[in-house]
């Protein structure tokens, strides 16, 4: 339920209002707009009387939610939420590009990678330490001597890292990673998402493979639920009946996510193609429909990655993606402004 406020209502009335929703066993979430104070309304408000509250003098109209998901929704919270990472803004007009290796390999190879992406203008470090791997033959990843790799590569470069968490117990060694990213595959591990609500960090919560907008706007609500409201909303394709590319693009995240909910959206063009020669036509396309950002692999040789090696650009292309996107970034948002 949402209570829209007249303009200018009387600062009292208001706070005896919340104090009064309160004692309804509901908790309140009030979200200052540029003309427009709202009140947010989470829990069970079945019993809540509309007609009574809409009486109130500084009421302008009560409106129930009908979607599940209310705290992502962005009829809670009409503003895009945007979110502070180190003074990298994700949201708010910019286009925020994480890169980096699928996985993590070795000091020289973080390195390189993290020196390269950074001198191309990335905004933050990318790379797996734990690996979700189809195969339990596959590199499963360097683990904690990983994220110790990719906290180093952070500091000497000053960029922000990102890295997967795969499970509850492995987060004691998350406690200086910047972004804690869930990976398609945990998108529904509710336990991991309840215990991410109560971590004061930015979570990148990737779409699952087979997982609506509803879903995954369920599973972004889990985290909000539990007080963490930095959620990083990321399309990684989804499976269809194509096999050509590994996973399809689903573009219309992008406006879809942008009317239903707040939270910033960014795209994962890497995982979504699979293969590194369409992550450049894909990442245009993204910014055209207006992402907030963009997670590319990038690896110092890719023929050789350990993992996702097929999909990852080439510090080279990578530095000459990005300078298409700058330009590409600017025209997309003169368009949207005319
Ligand atoms: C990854 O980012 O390397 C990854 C495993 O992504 P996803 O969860 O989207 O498959
Ligand atoms: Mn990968």
């Amino acid at each position: 339920m949402v209570i829209i406020l007249k303009d200018n209502a009387d600062p009292r009335q208001l706070e005896a209002l919340k104090k009064w929703v309160e004692t309804q066993n509901v908790h309140v979430h009030q979200s200052q707009g540029s003309h427009q104070t709202i009140l947010g309304l989470v829990g069970d408000t079945v019993h809540i009387d509309i007609d009574m509250i809409k009486q109130l003098e500084i009421v302008e109209d009560v409106r129930r939610i009908q979607e599940p998901f209310k705290s992502a929704n962005r009829k809670f919270h009409p503003l895009d939420t945007v979110i502070d990472v180190n003074g990298h803004l994700v949201g708010d007009g910019n286009l925020c590009v994480i890169a980096g290796p699928c996985s993590i390999e070795s000091e020289t190879q973080i390195m390189t990678v993290a020196r390269s992406v950074k001198k191309s203008g990335a905004s933050m470090l990318r790379g797996g330490a734990f690996k979700p791997r189809t195969s339990p033959y596959s590199f499963q990843g360097m683990r904690d001597e990983g994220i110790k790799l990719l906290l180093q590569a952070g500091k000497e470069t000053g960029l922000p890292v990102v890295t997967e968490v795969m499970d509850i117990s492995q987060l004691n060694l998350f406690a200086e990673v910047d972004v804690i990213q869930v990976g398609a595959r945990n998108m529904q591990n509710f336990e991991l998402l309840k215990e991410l609500g109560h971590c004061n960090k930015p979570i990148l919560l990737k779409r699952g493979l087979c997982a609506t907008f509803q879903e995954l706007l369920m599973s972004a609500e889990y985290i909000l639920a539990n007080g963490n409201d930095k959620v990083i909303l990321c399309e990684r394709g989804i499976r269809t009946f194509e096999d050509y590319t590994r996973n399809t693009l689903d573009i219309s995240m992008i406006p879809a996510m942008k009317e239903l909910s707040h939270l910033p959206v960014i795209i994962d063009p890497s995982h979504a193609a699979g293969m590194a020669r369409f992550v450049a036509p894909l990442s245009r396309a993204a910014v055209a429909a207006g992402t907030d950002g963009l997670i590319i692999e990038v690896h110092n040789d890719p023929a050789r990655a350990r993992c996702d090696g097929p999909q990852s650009l080439t510090m080279e292309a990578f530095d000459h993606l990005m300078k298409d996107l700058t330009r590409f970034h600017e025209l997309a948002k003169e368009c949207k402004m005319k």
